[in-house]
């Protein structure tokens, strides 16, 4: 092993995937690989995830869906993320299920020429992408006239949570009302695709009222909790699937009072040894995890002392014993003392979706548990 390792364990994420298939057994499931699997590579997660069961795959980006194909992933697989200059055509002919919310989408697919797979976006709160009600009906009108021409399929109605992470949120109810009255709109206009889907992994744990045909898990597949109010990801019975490690570069004692790292935001209180880990925010740790980043180092849980460097940071191991190239677990399995990806959430402020996703390329992800 070199300096830093992602582990990802295939294992665990066939588990989750099993867990969430228990949660939402009449569905079919969307694997949600965007974001490069939320940091955990985006080919090998995809191929472990079709080979778990999942129906569809589900990507933002076009270029992500495209990869895709590339790599010779022929199946259901739907991208929402358009941009104005992304090539519609080559995306259709690839045979990508494209998201669309505007007038302007069905614009650019009828300007292909190409037939399309379409699903209709709408928008019942969350205020980013989907048409909003008040122009649903001409939006699916519009997508109506495409598909009576030959050159689209409807096979889908869609939407996305606000808070489905806060399960008890009247918002929930109000956007599965507003999706069925969506729904209904476009019936009463002829328009009844195969597919319906509307829940994000916090609603395919929570939230059975909005698991229709299909389900679109993200994060919960890779063992991390959606949200503090859901639980842990123990309590949710998902196992995390990222284990983050580095490994001592330099193991040295320095006396009481020495200073570490710029600024010199921590102070020994006592002679010890100071270990440096070769790992820092241009991997993708957060510079504000300085003094409270948690880690599992030298047999027991401890914080970053002083300040995140680009590249680096320090552990103050008291009188511990650690060698150069000793292991140190920055978040994984949460078993003993050893953080999740959550304790790193709650530390730095914010959702251990990030913690996950922002980890730099620098890092190898490195691939276990593939012999099930
Ligand atoms: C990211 C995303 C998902 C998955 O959400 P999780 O909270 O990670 O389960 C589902 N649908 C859409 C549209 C998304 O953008």
């Amino acid at each position: 092993m070199s300096r830093a390792e992602a582990r990802i364990d295939l294992e665990a994420f066939a588990h989750n995937l099993t867990v969430l298939r228990a949660a939402a057994p009449h569905s079919q499931q969307m694997a949600v690989v965007k974001a490069d699997a939320y940091g955990h590579g985006l080919l090998p997660m995809a191929r472990a995830a079709r080979e778990a069961g999942a129906e569809w795959l589900g990507a933002a980006l076009f270029s992500e869906a495209l990869e895709l194909r590339a790599e010779g992933d022929s199946g259901p697989l739907l991208a929402w993320l358009a941009a104005p200059e992304d090539p519609w055509g080559e995306v259709l002919e690839a045979g990508i299920d494209v998201g669309v919310s505007t007038p302007d989408h069905l614009e650019r697919v009828a300007a292909t020429g190409q037939r399309a797979r379409l699903h209709l976006k709408l928008d019942t709160g969350l205020g980013r992408a989907g048409c909003p009600p008040s122009n649903w009906e001409s939006f699916v009108s519009r997508a109506k006239a495409l598909q009576h021409a030959g050159r689209a399929e409807i096979v889908g109605i869609w939407s996305h949570f606000t808070v489905a992470d806060d399960p008890r949120n009247p918002l929930n109810t109000v956007q599965i009302e507003r999706f069925h009255a969506g729904v209904e709109q476009a019936a009463a206009l002829g328009v009844q695709p195969e597919h319906l889907h509307l829940a994000n992994s916090a609603a395919t744990l929570s939230l059975p009222d909005a698991h229709f045909t299909l389900v679109r898990p993200g994060i919960a597949m890779y063992g991390v909790s959606p949200g503090v109010a859901m639980g842990t990801p123990q309590e949710l019975g998902l196992r995390p699937v990222m284990t983050l490690i580095g490994r001592f570069t330099t193991v040295k004692r320095l006396p009481a009072g020495s200073g570490l790292s710029y600024g010199h935001q921590y102070t020994l209180p006592a002679d010890a040894t100071v270990g440096v880990v070769p790992l820092g925010y241009a991997d993708g740790i957060p510079r504000n995890a300085t003094n409270v980043g948690p880690v599992f180092a030298a047999g027991r849980r401890r914080v970053i002392a002083g300040r995140v460097c680009m590249d680096q940071f320090m552990l103050d191991l008291g009188d511990d014993p650690a060698l150069e190239g000793d292991e140190v677990v920055l978040f994984g399995s949460g078993d003993e003392e050893v953080p999740l990806a959550e304790d790193w959430a709650q530390a730095t402020g914010t959702i251990g979706y990030e913690i996950v996703t922002r980890l730099g390329p620098r890092v190898p992800r490195v691939y276990v548990g593939e012999d099930r």
